[in-house]
């Protein structure tokens, strides 16, 4: 090789190293997911036969991140508690694993699958102090995607990844859980667990407040967009107790985020289960 084509591989070499930055700053990048709320709907009172009023309504919880959510939890054997890693994904798609402080329980009693605690939070706060009077039953959640939130969102596939046969079965030792970029896990008014109790609620104002990982158990692009409210009145007239919307807060989109607006439907007596859900 002449000296001509050294000095010409060594500027080859300095110019790689050179650029060399730039290509660490395109390396794999994380695309965390987001999660947050999707607006209230199927808000109504139903009394018990043994005489408790409930708030039913049906939420959702979606992800409006630039990846999916992803839960792994193993155990070494059937006497021993789940660890929960929550996996991220890379742009590269290559993925890691973090560990979190999620717990699971198992959800017997028609379910008969494993559930991430504390998924969602409940709670119905006084209009005027906020003094909360009341917390969600349900505490337990096998989540994936049911329904299409903003399919417009880079990286939203088309139709769901997750399904529900993931959260395994009682002797299971790895079981896991997703939710797509763009896809929603709605929990209908009808489920078992699905109300705030407000039979010692008195008449008044109130905001229906529901917030994604309210623990803040695990890493998200932003915490800033988790709420979700819905106002209301409450009254009760001639043994009828009624539920009145006064006005709504934000969802996932139109909060904290990146615009977007737009975002879920806000459906009106939706009383349908989705298949094989929970
Ligand atoms: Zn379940």
């Amino acid at each position: 090789m002449s000296r001509r084509h050294w000095a010409s591989a060594a500027a080859v070499v300095l110019t790689s190293a050179l650029i060399a930055p730039a290509q660490a700053a395109a390396a794999p990048t994380p695309q965390p997911a987001d999660l947050g709320m999707a607006q209230l709907t199927d808000l109504y009172v139903a009394t018990t036969t043994d005489g408790r009023e409930l708030l039913r309504f049906s939420a959702m919880i979606v992800n409006v991140g630039s990846g999916p959510f992803e839960l792994f939890a193993s155990r070494a054997d059937t006497s021993s508690s789940f660890e929960v890693a929550q996996r991220t994904h890379h742009s590269d798609g290559s993925t890691t694993d973090s560990p979190t402080t999620a717990e699971m329980v198992y959800g017997g009693d028609g379910h008969d699958h494993w559930h991430v605690r504390d998924l969602e939070g409940y709670e119905l706060l006084r209009l005027d102090n906020g003094v909360k009077v009341g917390t969600g039953s349900k505490s337990g959640f096998c989540f994936f995607d049911t329904d299409p939130y903003a399919l417009d969102l880079p990286g939203a596939p088309g139709g769901p990844r997750y399904s529900y046969t993931t959260c395994g079965k009682q002797d299971s030792l790895d079981v896991s859980m997703g939710l797509s970029v763009g896809w929603g896990d709605e929990y209908p008014w009808n489920l078992p667990d699905q109300y705030i109790d407000i039979t010692s609620v008195d008449n008044g104002k109130y905001r229906l407040r529901a917030t994604a990982d309210q623990g803040g158990l695990f890493t998200e692009a932003s915490e800033s967009n988790n709420v979700t409210w819905v106002d209301i009145r409450l009254s009760r007239r001639g043994g009828k107790t009624s539920v009145k919307i006064i006005s709504y807060g934000p969802d996932a989109l139109s909060s904290g985020g990146d615009g977007g607006g737009g975002g879920g439907g806000n459906g009106v007596g939706n009383g349908g289960t989705p298949p094989g859900h929970r």
